[in-house]
């Protein structure tokens, strides 16, 4: 926030440069890449958009995971491009199965990529993208195209081991920083398969993006107070060691998980992700009145449930810049909160639950 705060440069200027050329070598150890991973001035859909546009020909068929809002988005926008987007839709809290993904693949062996979201942050779900990238991978030629958008920085993710494509993650989730700015690595398939696609693009082309990123560049002005923060928040990555920075999300996510349950309230997900934790909502408990109390008397920000599930679960998020002491704040409050809204239960039994797990006394 302080490294942004700081008056700003010029994008050409030699001290810029030296921010991108580190911003760009860093952006590889988070995707755990050889490959470039090009910085984009827009939220993380633009990401994803600037990959359907440069991957594929009008009438291509693409498939797409539908388990929840983000993956319900990557079926409607290919269809707005003038793709053939063949949906797999799953339950609202399961991740989809490699039968799903080989079924689809059979019924539409020309598909030309299949979209997976690796953190389905509207259900807290997370997928096995390793998995079912070389399930893909040995059934297909289709490119694996990954919404890493919550999963980049809180779940182990190899872009290279993996045999991924095409990954887009954004600034404001494990990132850390406010939102304007999209990350997309590309494989050298997905570099091929750019230059012959036919959707138009201008924008977002990334034929332009890849040419200025080899001389340490953007081909137009990019958010520059969002790049000199996104620098920051990468060396501290950096420092702290990708694999450390998997594990604190593990850690803190079940040490969480591990609370609710001491609450006896219910998960939501049947694959939880390490960025996101749903938890459905007691019977009883008002949704407005809860959300407003921890809000209000408490200063913690949860979000609700989406569609379907809108006042039936609340979303606690721990990725980025998240440490075991804001578990347990958490937790407190939302005993003190659950226990102001009527629910019945031992205060301290899900605080106590967590600490047991997070000193190893469980
Ligand atoms: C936040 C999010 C997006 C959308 O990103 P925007 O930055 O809001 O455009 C896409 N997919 C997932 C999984 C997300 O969590």
């Amino acid at each position: 926030m302080l490294k942004m705060a700081e008056p700003i440069m010029h994008h050409r200027h030699p001290e810029f440069t030296e921010i991108l050329t580190r911003v760009n070598l860093n952006l590889k150890y988070l995707f755990q890449t050889e490959q470039p991973v090009l910085t984009l001035t827009s939220s993380g859909t633009g990401g994803v958009e600037a990959t359907f546009v440069n991957l594929f020909s009008p009438g291509d068929t693409v498939i797409a995971v539908n388990g929840g809002k983000f993956g319900e988005r990557w079926v409607k926008m290919p269809k707005a491009f003038g793709l053939n987007a063949v949906e797999i839709k799953t339950h609202w809290g399961k991740a989809p199965t490699q039968d799903q993904v080989l079924d689809a693949l059979r019924l539409h062996p020309d598909a030309k990529a299949v979209y997976l979201v690796h953190s389905e942050t509207s259900t807290g779900t997370a997928t096995d993208i390793k998995t079912l990238a070389a399930v893909i991978r040995e059934h297909s030629k289709a490119l694996v195209c990954v919404d890493g958008i919550t999963a980049i920085g809180a779940h182990e993710f190899r872009f290279d081991e993996w045999g991924i494509d095409a990954c887009v993650t954004g600034s404001q989730k494990g990132l850390m920083i406010p939102p304007g700015l999209a990350f997309v690595a590309l494989s050298q398939r997905a570099i091929q398969a750019m230059e012959t696609a036919k959707l138009p693009r201008f924008y977002f082309d990334l034929r332009k993006a890849l040419k200025s990123h080899g001389a340490n560049d953007t081909p137009w002005t990019p958010a520059i107070t969002l790049v000199i923060g996104v620098d920051a928040a990468l060396q501290m990555i950096r420092e702290e060691g990708i694999e450390n920075v998997w594990r604190r999300h593990e850690r803190l996510a079940t040490a969480l998980r591990e609370g609710i349950r001491g609450l006896g309230l219910k998960l939501f997900s049947d694959s939880p992700s390490f960025a996101v934790t749903p938890v459905w909502l007691p019977e009883g408990v008002d949704w407005k009145v809860f959300n407003k109390t921890l809000k209000g008397k408490y200063g913690i920000t949860i979000a609700g449930g989406q569609d379907d599930y809108a006042g039936k679960i609340f979303r606690i998020s721990h990725l980025g810049y998240y440490d075991e002491l804001d578990m347990t704040t958490m937790l407190s409050a939302l005993e003190m909160t659950l226990s102001g809204c009527g629910y019945e239960f031992e205060l301290g039994s899900g605080l106590r639950a967590a600490q047991a797990y997070l000193t190893g006394s469980a």
